[in-house]
């Protein structure tokens, strides 16, 4: 099974994964489609302080901290994928998995795969149509800088490090760092949006 790495020193902050990401989930699969659209869903979200940048989205866990999270059964996996998938139509929007979830993956509101024009939780579904079609994420064929890869996980599900979470930020020869870094982006993140300084 296949899961998409993360190498965040080679990221260079120019979202195209974003983007990627927002016209494959948008129905005009378009970008002019996306203009002023206040439904369009992004699910990976490139963390850019400073001189630093680190693409990240559901780490597609197994186990799934926000299945089991989920009293509405709106979380199931793929088993032919992995993919952890989220149904908008059972979410009833109680904010359990974002809660539990350690990677900030989850977030809130109306989108167009939402039936009933109501504020529900969304992430990343590993573009598990595109699998199905023999095609990568739509965000690591958009990544040009390599820092997505899709990579065979398999041989990692062996080692000790599986057992903790830092192999869910997934860079084969740096995972121990990555964590880190991912949390004190998000802290600076949090302090430059309340105006202070880090
Ligand atoms: S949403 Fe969070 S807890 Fe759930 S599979 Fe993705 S990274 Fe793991
Ligand atoms: S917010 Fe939705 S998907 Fe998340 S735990 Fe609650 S019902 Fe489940």
């Amino acid at each position: 099974m296949k899961k998409i790495f993360v190498d965040y020193k080679k990221c260079v902050a120019c979202k195209a994964c974003e983007i990627a990401c927002a016209i494959e989930h948008h129905p005009s699969h378009s970008l002019f489609g996306l203009l002023g659209d206040k439904k369009t869903q992004v699910n990976v979200r490139v963390l850019a302080v400073e001189h630093e940048a680190f693409p990240v989205s559901c780490r597609h866990c197994d186990p799934a901290w926000c299945m089991d999270a989920c009293p509405s059964g709106a979380i199931t996996r793929d088993n032919e994928t992995g993919a952890v998938i989220l149904n908008p139509d059972l979410c009833k929007a109680c904010a359990m998995c974002a809660m539990v979830c350690p990677f900030d993956a989850i977030s809130f509101k109306e989108t167009h795969r939402a039936k009933y024009g109501r504020d529900v939780a969304y992430k990343c579904d590993l573009c598990n149509e595109r699998l199905k079609n023999n095609k990568i994420p739509a965000c690591v064929e958009a990544c040009h800088s390599n820092a997505l890869t899709f990579e065979e996980f398999e041989p990692l599900r062996n080692e000790k490090a599986v057992k903790s979470l830092k192999v869910y930020l997934m860079n084969k020869e740096d995972m121990p760092k990555h964590i880190e870094l991912f949390r004190e982006l998000r802290k600076k993140e949090f302090a430059a949006r309340r105006g202070e300084k880090s």
